[in-house]
């Protein structure tokens, strides 16, 4: 799968700090998927590259260059997480340890932590130390989805960077590119236009298939009964990926929130205009947005282990107790 690179323009903000010297703590902020991550890929490469352009861009065929596609630069730190697991102090205790020893074939070393609010508090603590007084030629970068969550000692330490935003239209086009047809790209890069990683992920997992008969029984849950919830719920429970039906309700929820704003024109969901309008003129914004809250916070309410069945009971039951006090009628997909 082929990288986005930044034009020299968007790349410029970029480029004038590695002139000026690039700062030893930074961070960079994201979704998981966006184009962040390829651009955080870029810097690094960038940092430790023997021959970087005049733009700032990685020469790509220098030893430096050539390790870190092999996977195997020595100057390279990265500590990650999967998917609501955290980031335990055992690992940053070997990051510091790695930041302390002289570069072995770069001019820097270079620890890259993601997601950084994945750290627990020992952990970030361990790593606050070495952000205060970092070794000389060490570079930490803190990718972060959502750096409210971090420690305000450690955002306080880090110099945030600005990365170009996605361009109109880039995203179908990196799809397609990736032999993608053209429809189907389209379709996830109305969902996912400031995420070409996640959509692609979404591709490959056969989700463009799946994902209209999700969207077929969230639709019809309002005009059942909570049994018929309840009942979705149990089902899904065993299956289902939950932060995968996250992505779709909080989808869904944004286009009825345009609805009511009338705003038909920027829906993701367009194959199922008439129901969502149906169902966002028949309910009220506050009932939306609270709605959006609980999705959106599901991602911690999973980091405590919480039992998955029960919360998306929850979910769903309050999914539907949106229209219950207004009966949605003639909703059809
Ligand atoms: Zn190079």
């Amino acid at each position: 799968m082929s990288a986005q690179r930044p034009t020299p323009a968007e790349w410029q903000p970029i480029q004038s700090l590695l002139q000026a010297g690039l700062p030893q703590a930074m961070l960079a902020v994201g979704e998981s998927g966006s184009l962040v991550g390829q651009y955080c890929d870029e810097l690094q490469q960038v940092a430790l590259c023997f021959a970087p352009s005049a733009q700032g861009l990685s020469c790509g065929t220098c030893r430096s260059c050539r390790l870190l596609v092999e996977g195997n630069h020595p100057d390279l730190l990265v500590i990650t997480a999967e998917t609501g697991k955290r980031i335990a102090i055992d690992a940053v205790r070997h990051a510091n340890d790695f930041l302390a020893y002289t570069p072995q074939v770069s001019a820097r070393r270079w620890l890259r932590v993601e997601p950084a609010e994945a750290l627990t508090a020992a952990a970030a603590n361990a790593l606050l130390k070495t952000l205060e007084e970092p070794a000389a030629r060490a570079h930490i970068l803190l990718l972060s989805e959502r750096p409210s969550q971090l420690l305000a000692t450690i955002r306080s330490r880090l110099q945030r960077l600005s990365f170009p935003a996605a361009r109109p239209g880039q995203c179908v086009l990196w799809l397609e590119g990736l032999g993608i047809p053209p429809a189907e790209a389209l379709w996830l890069s109305r969902q996912f236009a400031n995420r070409p990683l996640r959509a692609w992920q979404l591709w490959e997992s056969g989700w463009v298939t799946r994902c209209p008969s999700w969207i077929d029984m969230l639709l019809s849950l309002p005009q059942q009964s909570p049994v018929a919830a309840l009942r979705l719920a149990d089902n899904w429970a065993k299956d289902v990926d939950l932060l995968l039906l996250r992505e779709l309700m909080l989808s869904l929820l944004a286009d009825l929130l345009r609805l009511r704003n009338h705003r038909p024109d920027s829906i993701v969901h367009v194959d199922y205009l008439q129901s969502l309008e149906v169902m966002a003129q028949s309910t009220q914004a506050i009932s939306l947005w609270e709605t959006l809250e609980e999705w959106i916070r599901l991602p911690e309410s999973l980091a405590q282990n919480r039992n998955v069945g029960m919360m998306l009971e929850t979910l769903l039951l309050n999914w539907i107790s949106i229209w219950s006090r207004e009966k949605v009628h003639g909703i059809t997909s």
